[in-house]
């Protein structure tokens, strides 16, 4: 990274429910990481799936992390304050032909790949649509930080893909593209769980001229069934109630090696001796982690 660009980095949760180990973990990689740098940790709340999002759960966020001593840079970005930025983008793809109306309804689809049937319809369609974008038969492939080289064909593996739901809400897809840009992130720290999206990430970034930021993706942290921990596996919120507990959980769970002497610390402590010795390689080609 050269004098004139720090790393930046992000951690963007949505607001579905409190932070439980596995999002937490996530959380702490993505602040380690750039923090190990010198670099800025930016915060941003990705509430624009609206009927995902739980009331009081973007504070309850807030208020985790403050008292984990996870402390961000700058003002916590809201996705929902950016609707015209993302249309504006959108229309751009639009004006170069490279989006279509697609009414398909999701249960006629019988795979995840999309076959193009909206493709070549000359008018959108009278009923609500989504818009999708085009892919070709080309791979994108990218260097993972922990999970090594990546490739995909987009048209083979996902077909055209929407970037803005029939419920007329910007797809995550889209919104995240074009929020990396906007706060200059270029080091993605997040789940194994969306190793998968990321080519197409990448996609939408060539398509904008957009710059790709480095991505590293996490194992993921699952329960004693072999499952991820989630709000649908009924993951517990972290008590707050002992926050160095909770930070010594987590770099065990990251495979730091905390020293013992830590335990008891103050998470201020902690963090610092997590920040000199921040060594995500013992992470390398993890799917998963079993939690405590
Ligand atoms: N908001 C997404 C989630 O909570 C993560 C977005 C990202 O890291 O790209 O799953």
């Amino acid at each position: 990274m050269s004098d004139q660009q720090p790393a930046i980095g992000r951690f963007a949760p949505s607001p579905t429910g409190p932070l439980h180990l596995g999002s937490l973990s996530t959380a702490l990689a993505s602040f380690l990481q750039t923090r190990s740098q010198q670099g800025l940790w930016l915060l941003r709340i990705d509430d624009l799936d609206t009927p995902r999002n739980i009331k009081g759960a973007a504070d309850a966020i807030l208020t985790a992390l403050d008292t984990l001593g996870l402390h961000w840079d700058s003002n916590v970005d809201y996705q929902s304050q950016h609707n015209d930025e993302y249309h504006d983008w959108l229309s751009r793809l639009d004006k170069n032909g490279q989006l279509y109306p697609c009414a398909c309804p999701r249960k006629l689809l019988l795979t995840d790949i999309y076959p193009g049937t909206c493709r070549h319809r000359q008018l959108p369609p009278d009923s609500p649509y989504a818009l999708r974008v085009k892919t070709d038969p080309r791979d994108i492939a990218f260097q993972d930080g922990l999970q090594g080289f990546v490739s995909h064909n987009l048209a083979t593996r996902h077909g055209d893909f929407i970037l803005k739901r029939k419920d007329q809400i910007i797809a995550y897809q889209f919104a995240v593209v074009i929020d990396d840009h906007r706060q200059q992130v270029n080091q993605v720290v997040r789940g194994i769980d969306l190793l998968e999206v990321t080519p197409r990430q990448i996609y939408l970034q060539q398509l904008l001229g957009l710059t790709t930021p480095a991505y590293m993706h996490l194992p993921i942290i699952v329960d004693h069934h072999g499952y991820k921990l989630s709000k649908q596996t009924k993951a517990t919120a972290v008590d707050l109630a002992a926050p160095h507990h909770v930070i010594f959980t987590l770099l065990r769970l990251l495979k730091q090696n905390p020293p013992a002497e830590l335990q008891q610390a103050p998470v201020t402590d902690q963090l610092t001796w997590a920040i000199a010795h921040w060594n995500p390689a013992t992470l390398k080609n993890l799917q998963s982690i079993g939690s405590p």
